[in-house]
């Protein structure tokens, strides 16, 4: 991409002047850091929502390709969506078979999570009927979201027939806040997830997600369920973030004007010229997902300078104060970093009020993608 006259590569940044370049080598590189961390326990990748925004297509051959062979998507149709790549793959669909969805799982050889008894039972129905296929027994152990509530786990444990005809490949549950180790919830949870295997048949078990692998081996067990830290979100807040970064979002600037005090920028007017600024316009908005909170919140970098956004985010615009910076490079073509390893999602997330999470699951569909890496 050098170019001896410092403009950057049209084709590069498509017709509409913004790129999201996403680093399979770093996804790559993240999950063998977490895998090593985890061993002996295996690892899964957690490639729900378009493994997080960042494209499953891509990053999950890419996650294969560094050794991920059990995979975790929320829905059944990107569970099918996930096996028409990875032929071979172990592939849970964490929000399990809506009655009536079963059969669909077996075609796809997906396994379902088993959320609840009336689950459990259709697919231990079909087991009966027409051999006992793979699936994850979740047990909710602080969430109250998904997984069998205590009483159904009291219940199955009374009448552990009711598993015939199940193969049950793991027993799982979801930390609430691994991302704080000190919070005593989290002992808590382990101490109810051991006490509801206790109560089942034996079976491999999985607690983790990513923040959960760092809070120590007895969290591990067999399998952990890496996510947001393999597209570089960082696991351990207020910690430096020791995961590659994968994500880049830059955009051009569109246009350059000069204003001065009592002129406003944007709708609304929320934003009032104090002295004699220069305002710049990208070409993002909220409609690719650059939250409408990060008006006069947020900042982008043009080379070292950071430059805050000014003015309330539109559908498909941004404008910045690049006062003070030099001229040259703040122009019509010249290029902004939205997203960077030095102002990381997480950064971008603070600046919105939200998580990496968010500002990952919503990066736009309209920006050109590039893919970096082996495996692009
Ligand atoms: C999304 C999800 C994960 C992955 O969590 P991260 O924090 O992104 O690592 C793991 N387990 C379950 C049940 C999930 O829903």
């Amino acid at each position: 991409m050098a170019r001896t006259s410092g403009r950057p590569d049209d084709a590069a940044f498509g017709s509409t002047g913004t790129v999201l370049t996403v680093d399979l080598d770093a996804v790559a590189a993240n999950y063998r850091a977490l895998a090593a961390l985890a061993a002996p326990a295996g690892c899964a990748a957690v490639v729900k929502a378009d493994a997080y925004g960042v494209g499953m297509a891509q990053a999950a051959p890419a996650l294969a390709a560094a050794g991920c062979s059990d995979f975790f998507v929320a829905h059944l149709d990107e569970g099918i969506a996930l096996r028409a790549l990875l032929p071979d793959a172990t592939i849970y669909v964490l929000n399990g078979a809506l009655p009536g969805a079963e059969l669909e799982f077996r075609r796809h050889g997906l396994r379902p999570v088993l959320n609840h008894l009336a689950a459990l039972d259709a697919w231990a129905a079909l087991g009966r009927k027409d051999g006992a296929r793979a699936a994850a027994l979740h047990v909710d152990s602080g969430m109250s979201r998904l997984g069998l509530a205590d009483d159904e786990l009291a219940t199955l444990a009374r009448a552990p027939a009711r598993l015939d005809g199940i193969e049950l490949a793991l027993v799982m549950s979801h930390l609430v806040c691994s991302e704080e180790p000190a919070d005593p919830l989290n002992a808590e949870q382990l101490a109810r997830f051991r006490a509801a295997r206790a109560c089942l048949p034996a079976a491999p078990a999985s607690l983790a997600n990513s923040s959960g692998i760092f809070l120590g081996p007895d969290f591990r067990f067999d399998l952990v369920r890496a996510g947001a830290a393999l597209y570089g979100v960082n696991p351990l807040p207020g910690q430096p973030n020791r995961m590659a970064s994968v994500v880049r979002l830059q955009a051009r600037i569109l246009q350059v004007r000069r204003i001065d005090s009592p002129r406003t920028v944007g709708y609304g007017a929320t934003h009032r010229a104090a002295r004699p600024s220069t305002i710049a316009t990208i070409a993002l908005g909220y409609a690719d997902g650059y939250l409408r909170s990060l008006g006069n919140r947020g900042v982008c970098l043009i080379g070292e300078h950071r430059v805050p956004v000014v003015g309330r985010i539109s559908m498909d615009l941004v404008t910045l104060d690049v006062t003070g910076v030099p001229a040259g490079l703040a122009q019509p073509g010249a290029v902004v970093d939205v997203i960077s390893e030095r102002h990381p999602v997480d950064d971008v997330a603070a600046e919105a009020g939200t998580i990496g999470y968010e500002i990952l699951t919503s990066l736009g569909r309209r920006y050109k993608r590039r893919y970096l890496g082996a495996s692009a």
